[in-house]
């Protein structure tokens, strides 16, 4: 899952930075609301953690910026103020969550997961498919009991699939979802990690639609043919 980090504090910011990608995100960073919101307008992002009091344009400005122009990717707003009609203003804004500073970072990654989960239609932090179990709270992937090694490559790319369950998932639709802007994509390298995967899982969950990308299919749904 790919996430935009909006925070002026330099400090706070290499912070949150750090433990979203300890967490196994990706994360691109910006340090002003213009740059923010060109990357928001520009990329597509999985969740936003937007700061309010931002140089050059304001969060709240970004946030009704970004909603007017239809991006409806889950946003929650870090700020110091916590005036009740600060919290009003974000919301109608188009805020899905809000963090008043100072915070835990266990609560801010809490409510990340809260937030991802909740845009992808799951209920809980596990996500299964037939004995496949991966935790986004623990980043632990366990097969029938067994806990299993993955790179965090192998994991971006199985989480994606994991929280898009029953969705083809296109080889451009991954890439975009598991690096940053500056890493040198390559669409190509999505299937080594693919046939790596499956290997390590020892069960072939993660199906081929030719021509179209990558399913995992509910447990219990008939899978389509590869
Ligand atoms: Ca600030």
């Amino acid at each position: 899952m790919r996430l935009l980090l909006v925070e002026d504090e330099k400090d706070l910011n290499r912070q949150i930075f750090t433990a979203l990608t300890d967490a196994g995100y990706v994360v691109d960073r910006a340090y002003d609301g213009e740059n923010g919101h060109f990357l928001g307008d520009t990329e597509p992002y999985d969740a936003v953690i937007l700061d309010i009091g931002l140089p050059k344009m304001d969060g709240i400005t970004v946030l009704e910026k970004w909603r007017r122009d239809g991006k409806a990717f889950p946003v929650l707003i870090l700020t110091a103020r916590d005036r009740w009609s600060d919290k009003v203003q974000g919301f109608d804004a188009g805020a899905d969550d809000y963090v008043p500073k100072p915070f835990h970072m266990e609560e801010l990654l809490a409510r990340i997961r809260a937030l991802l989960r909740r845009s992808t239609g799951h209920s809980t932090n596990e996500l299964s498919c037939g004995a496949v179990t991966l935790d986004t709270k623990s980043s632990k992937v366990v097969v029938s009991g067994e806990c299993i090694k993955l790179t965090s490559h192998e994991y971006r790319l199985l989480s994606y699939l994991m929280h898009h369950q029953g969705r083809v998932v296109s080889r451009t639709e991954l890439v975009e979802h598991m690096y940053d802007q500056d890493f040198d994509r390559d669409s190509n390298t999505i299937e080594v990690f693919i046939g790596r995967l499956r290997k390590k899982l020892g069960l072939d969950i993660i199906q081929t639609i030719r021509g179209l990308g990558y399913l995992i299919a509910p447990a219990g749904v008939s899978a389509l043919q590869s």
